[in-house]
């Protein structure tokens, strides 16, 4: 696949400078074969059912280029951006592309007929602007059920009401039940959310589309004709107490860095801002070429875990703009240009969201445009 279409400023800047020799230690490796590996274990999950990957926020951070060369045998693509949907289809995307939030104005709308994307229907004023299209071409919609998280959706009676004035739209065509759920991380969560939806939509014809990657790997009774996976695809885990791992997931995105410096404290002695971590005894710190401006989180604690030359150790002080600090105890060898790894193989991403106060999700869509990226095509 050609990486221009759909490569903005940001990422042609990053290819270039990762070419020409990269403008700082830190970098990311994005793997496409993790990517195809964990689609494969969300359609293995879901035999019977199709799959929408979802791709929004720049495919949770791994770049839009790699996901569409991941994710080529998806049988759709979901995303919430118009601009992003477009690149697709110019990038030559031709299976269907789902706008998770639907149309925002009627432009939006007039947009997707042209470019034949499929629209959630959340909202009563998105089914009048597709009723101001003209009739030359019938666009398919998704038509979203309020099953119990209060943000997107129509509640029971306004379902049967929605779908009865779609169906009489010139314009519209297949007409999809969908839900999304507020709770399928919890054991027995989305049961409750099930319940309402079969019985609100009983009597509407059409295919389901109920399942996030929670749901794909713990609830078989929400696949349904089409799951809609999304953190899964990435190998990080939408559960609390279940690891990417033990989802059989494997992590697509892994941040490494390299020491720059390295400090030998006496007891007392503090390092970084706001003197955070005080020596209790001789210690030996790293410095790491990587910071918040690149997307690590600010509110890692002391101990937060990070692998110095592949030995598991822990963060000291406070994380910085540009560098973060570790303990070099567990790792006495490690010098200046020691391979430092934030989070990816040893590290699960998922631990250091969890350290931080956050989870994976934040934490992969935080990668910063200045990170550059290297696409991992082979195992
Ligand atoms: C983001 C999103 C998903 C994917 O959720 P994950 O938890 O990342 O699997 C599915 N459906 C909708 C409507 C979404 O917005």
């Amino acid at each position: 696949m050609a990486p221009g279409p759909l490569s903005r400023e940001a990422g042609k800047t990053r290819a270039a400078l990762y070419h020409a020799g990269m403008p700082r230690p830190v970098h990311a490796i994005i793997s496409i074969p993790a990517l195809r590996r964990n689609l494969s274990r969300a359609r293995e999950l879901a035999p019977h059912s199709k799959t929408w990957a979802v791709i929004k926020a720049n495919a949770y951070g791994h770049g839009l280029d790699n996901a569409l060369e991941a994710f080529a045998d998806a049988d759709g693509l979901a995303l919430i951006e118009f601009d992003r949907a477009q690149q697709l289809r110019r990038a030559g995307w031709r299976k269907p592309l789902l706008m998770l939030e639907g149309a925002f104005d009627f432009d939006d709308t007039a947009l997707a007929a042209r470019e034949g994307l499929s629209l959630v229907v959340h909202e009563p004023r998105q089914i009048e602007w597709l009723a101001r299209l003209p009739s030359d071409r019938q666009l398919p919609v998704c038509l979203k059920f309020n099953s119990g998280m209060n943000r997107l959706g129509f509640d029971a009676r306004a379902m049967q009401a929605a779908w009865a004035r779609l169906a009489t739209l010139p314009a519209v065509g297949a007409i999809t039940l969908v839900s999304h759920f507020a709770n399928s991380d919890l054991a027995g969560g989305a049961d409750e959310a099930i319940e309402r939806f079969d019985a609100a939509t009983a009597e509407l014809p059409g295919e389901r589309s109920l399942a996030n990657s929670a749901a794909v790997l713990a609830v078989p009774a929400s696949h349904r004709d089409w799951i809609r996976p999304g953190i899964m695809l990435y190998g990080a885990t939408p559960f609390g107490e279940r690891s990417a791992a033990d989802c059989g997931l494997r992590p697509a995105m892994r941040l490494h860095s390299r020491l720059i410096a390295i400090q030998q404290l006496a007891p007392g002695d503090a390092v970084g801002y706001g003197s955070r971590f005080v020596a209790e005894r001789p210690t030996r710190i790293g410095v790491v070429a990587c910071g918040y401006a690149d997307g690590y989180p600010r509110h890692a604690p002391n101990g937060t875990p990070v692998a110095v030359a592949g030995v598991r150790t822990g963060t000291v002080g406070r994380v910085a703009m540009d560098m973060l600090m570790v303990d070099l105890g567990p790792v006495p060898e490690a010098g200046i240009g020691a391979e430092v790894e934030l989070w990816g193989d040893r590290i699960p991403l998922d631990e250091v969201a969890q350290a931080s106060g956050t989870i994976g999700y934040e934490l992969m869509c935080a990668l910063a445009p200045r990170v550059p990226v290297r696409v991992e095509r082979e195992d």
